[in-house]
């Protein structure tokens, strides 16, 4: 389903605009919507068809090769060629009844087979049982996308399963491990006691190296019947066959289906029009759009849409509770045009004591300048606010009380307008001083990143996932104003001062570095160490040290 059609430029990922279809009146409404069940339709038919045919077949498992690292299948004579061959399944069907070969197993159930099981050509008749014309009513080439929508629906069915049974194996297993530790004195092993703790706490003998804290006995009794609870319900869920449908949410439109009348803020599909005739549908555009700020956005993109109008297009549909609304996903490539002459780096430290620190630093003069600016994290500060009108809300007697707890307990929206606006920010300050962008690479995860800057665990995993975000929007919004962006490896970049270079510093406060060498012309003051740490970063990338991927 995610195979994105051609991919020229390796560096430079496709970027999407989503594009609200207004004003949709009866007729409009129910072509689309008619089109997307008769598409979804065939989808599950194709589905539950497929399901059937490969019911018969058990995949042989192969071993596990360590020193190869590859999966080796067991050999042996296949039932349909004869041939001796890697076996890949057992198929169980009447007129086969053997196992066969990697090869005859593409050629009776790959993709392309099954494609053809389902989609009869002008040469090629399929069996009617099977037959997806029969079925829905459906633009030609998106016959052919079916069975592959199908397939992958079926394997993300089978990885779920597969990831429920995985889990349940694990659970057993130390389910297995606590009983024993429970009832049998050997099998456990006592904490050293710590002074406030009244009782002996206790783990199993294979947790015996571990820092785990351990359980109390009365604490082991219940995590063992839970867990017996838990193992027990997981496994009822499990035969439970889960079936999965497909709701019809997005439609492929090819390169070149959609006309755009970008005057009137209108598209056209004239490939469809056996199924939405000459109808026209009124899109989100500069045209019809209020604010100043969307007006602005809307503009951007049209012109970008007029440079590459032949692009591929998704068609979505969103349903929510009152409402269904229609949506085209405009996928747009942003040249690569890469500038040459920079003069000099804008650095960015994402997530030290702040959300992110910003910090121009000057090739040719060797030193930081303006534009510098740090911008403070205030999602805690909301979630506080938050806690506390959850509190008062909850007691006193208010109107609609239920709805408004519900939309305070949902700061994402709030989190993501404020990424968007900072990573805003920083690409206009890098327009502006005609740099480039240099960040840390965060894809490590928390640890290396706290490796090198020290802080708290705890506050690291909570605001993970919002450095991730930020990093990423200033990456793409840098990329589509044809700024580069180099990643660097985020070691020693708190450490190091950025002044003199040397690792001899001290961090008395998480805000703020001191350098301890005499010579230096930080000595003896309080730098902050964001600022420290964002140059840092720019001197790498300017320096080409430790880079680890460059975008333009
Ligand atoms: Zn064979
Ligand atoms: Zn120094």
């Amino acid at each position: 389903m995610d195979e994105e059609p051609d991919s020229a430029e390796p560096n430079l990922a496709p970027i999407s605009v989503k594009l609200k279809l207004v004003k949709l009146d009866g007729e409009k409404l129910a072509a689309l919507n008619d089109y997307f069940n008769e598409y979804a339709k065939a989808v599950n038919f194709c589905e539950l068809k497929m399901q059937k045919i490969r019911k018969n077949l058990v995949n042989i498992r192969g071993t596990y090769l360590k020193e190869k690292k590859a999966w080796i299948n067991q050999t042996g004579e296949c039932c349909i060629c004869k041939k001796i061959d890697e076996l890949r399944c057992e198929d169980k069907n009447p007129d086969i009844n053997g196992k066969i070969c990697k090869k005859c197993y593409n050629g009776r159930y790959g993709n392309q087979m099954i494609r053809k099981l389902f989609v009869s050509t002008n040469k090629r008749a399929v069996p009617k049982s099977l037959d997806i014309r029969k079925v829905a009513r459906l633009h030609n080439t998106h016959y052919h996308r079916i069975p592959p929508e199908a397939a992958d629906i079926i394997k993300a069915i089978e990885t779920a399963e597969r990831k429920r049974r995985n889990r349940i194996l694990f659970d057993e297993r130390r389910y297995n491990e606590l009983k024993d530790a429970l009832e049998n004195e050997e099998k456990r092993v006592a904490r050293p006691k710590k002074p406030k703790e009244r009782e002996v706490r206790y783990v199993p003998i294979s947790k015996k190296d571990t820092p785990s804290k351990g359980y109390t006995m009365n604490a082991l009794v219940r995590k063992v019947s839970g867990m017996a609870k838990k193992i027990e319900r997981a496994k009822r869920n499990l035969n439970k066959r889960k079936k999965i449908e497909y709701l019809g949410r997005r439609i492929l439109l090819d390169k070149n289906w959609v006309r755009f009348d970008f005057d009137k803020s209108e598209i056209s599909i004239p490939t469809m029009k056996e199924f939405f005739g000459e109808m026209r549908f009124e899109i989100t555009g500069p045209s019809n759009v209020m604010s100043p700020n969307g007006r602005e956005y809307f503009t951007k993109w049209f012109d970008r849409i007029k440079a590459q109008p032949d692009n591929y297009c998704y068609l979505l549909r969103k349903e929510s509770e009152d409402e269904t609304d229609f949506y085209l996903q405009y996928t747009w490539r942003p040249d690569a045009h890469p500038k040459k002459d920079y003069t000099g780096c804008l650095g960015i430290d994402i997530g030290g004591s702040k959300l992110a620190s910003a910090v121009y630093f000057d090739a040719d003069k060797n030193r930081a300048k303006q534009p510098i600016q740090i911008f403070s994290n205030p999602i805690g500060k909301w979630k506080t606010k938050r806690q506390k009108v959850i509190k008062v809300l909850s007691k006193a007697a208010v109107r609609h009380k239920t709805k408004k707890l519900e939309s305070l307990r949902n700061i994402e929206p709030r989190i993501d307008v404020h990424c968007h606006r900072i990573a805003r920010k920083i690409v206009g300050m890098a327009l502006a001083a005609n740099a480039f962008i240099s960040m840390e690479n965060l894809e490590g995860g928390i640890r290396e990143k706290q490796k090198a800057k020290e802080t708290k665990k705890q506050k690291f995993s909570r605001n993970m996932f919002v450095f991730r975000k930020l990093s990423k929007l200033i990456e793409y919004k840098a990329l589509m104003e044809g700024v580069k962006v180099v990643y660097i490896v985020p070691d020693y970049t708190s450490q190091l001062c950025s002044s003199c270079g040397t690792n001899n510093t001290k961090r008395p406060k998480q805000a703020i570095f001191m350098c301890q060498n005499t010579e230096c012309r930080y000595f003896g003051k309080n730098i902050n160490a964001d600022f420290n740490a964002a140059i840092n970063i720019a001197k790498k990338a300017l320096n080409r040290k430790d880079i680890v991927r460059e975008l333009s």
